[in-house]
């Protein structure tokens, strides 16, 4: 995309000219672009469960709300969704709130494994419905330079994509190593595993392999963008690998002693 602009110029000589001036403002489109994708995205992604509470709502009104055993199971769903448009509006907000890392970043000294360990504790009540077994390699004594609810965030966003992609019964490992200056975290599980095509995407902002499936589980798309902004602030790395049916490994990679860059 080229901006042209004009501005009169007048000589020493008296005369008069006219000089153009060429932009290159194809940036500025894409940029543009993106935003406006992400307002169209978001207004979907809160629209869908509005529809549906007001339709049950509705449905109520006209008359289902004498039926105890139906407004119930309504009821119910109004519940389920309100609760997805608060976990949307949150990691909305979480989003924002890296991204406009202008805020003071909060580096601090974090012991490692409590983290982990916090993490599983407040999924373990999701992972028992699937009976689901964690394997957790974490050495002690680990300590990383990072802001204590983001690395929480790393760990409770990949884990709880390891529960909810997971099949009955399956197994979930969360390891930890600490190669020469990297902290590198992998979360590996035995759940459906995402298709080779689709593995470029999943870290973009509401992509899901499957739309329907991840609503119905509860997802908002937000996740993995989440806990990719997070690593890139502090110059780290992640990528999965995956099999179809068998199961991913997300791996993070960290450097421990470098300090957050909002200009990354
Ligand atoms: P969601 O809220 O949908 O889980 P995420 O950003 O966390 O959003 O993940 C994006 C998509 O990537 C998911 O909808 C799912 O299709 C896929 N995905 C993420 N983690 C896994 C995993 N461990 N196994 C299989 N698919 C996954």
């Amino acid at each position: 995309f080229l901006k042209v602009s004009k501005k009169k110029i007048s000589y020493e000589d008296g005369k008069e000219g006219i000089l153009l001036i060429l932009s290159d403002i194809t940036f500025l489109k894409k940029l543009e672009r993106v935003r406006s994708d992400f307002v169209a995205n978001v207004s979907h992604e809160l629209k869908t469960p509005l529809t549906s509470i007001k339709g049950f709502v509705e449905t109520l009104k006209d008359g289902a709300i004498d039926d105890k055993d139906v407004a119930i199971k309504f009821l119910n769903i109004i519940e389920v969704e309100v609760e997805r448009l608060v976990r949307l509006i949150n990691d909305l907000l979480y989003l924002s709130e890296i991204e406009n890392a202008a805020m003071p970043i909060l580096d601090e000294k974090v012991a490692v494994k409590e983290v982990v360990l916090e993490s599983i504790e407040l999924l373990k009540i999701k992972a028992e419905k699937k009976n689901i077994q964690f394997d957790i390699k974490v050495p002690e004594g680990l300590e990383m330079n990072i802001y204590r609810d983001w690395l929480k965030q790393i760990f409770i966003n990949l884990i709880d994509n390891a529960i909810v992609y997971n099949k009955e019964n399956g197994k979930v490992w969360v390891t930890l190593e600490k190669p020469n200056g990297m902290v590198v975290i992998k979360v590996k599980d035995t759940g459906i595993g995402i298709p080779e095509k689709e593995i470029e995407r999943i870290f973009e902002r509401f992509y899901r392999v499957d739309k329907g499936r991840s609503r119905k589980l509860g997802g908002t798309g937000l996740g993995l963008s989440i806990v990719k902004h997070i690593v890139e602030l502090y110059g780290g790395k992640i990528w999965v690998k995956s099999q179809e049916g068998s199961g991913s490994e997300f791996t993070v990679t960290i450097p421990i002693k470098k300090k957050a860059d909002p200009h990354q």
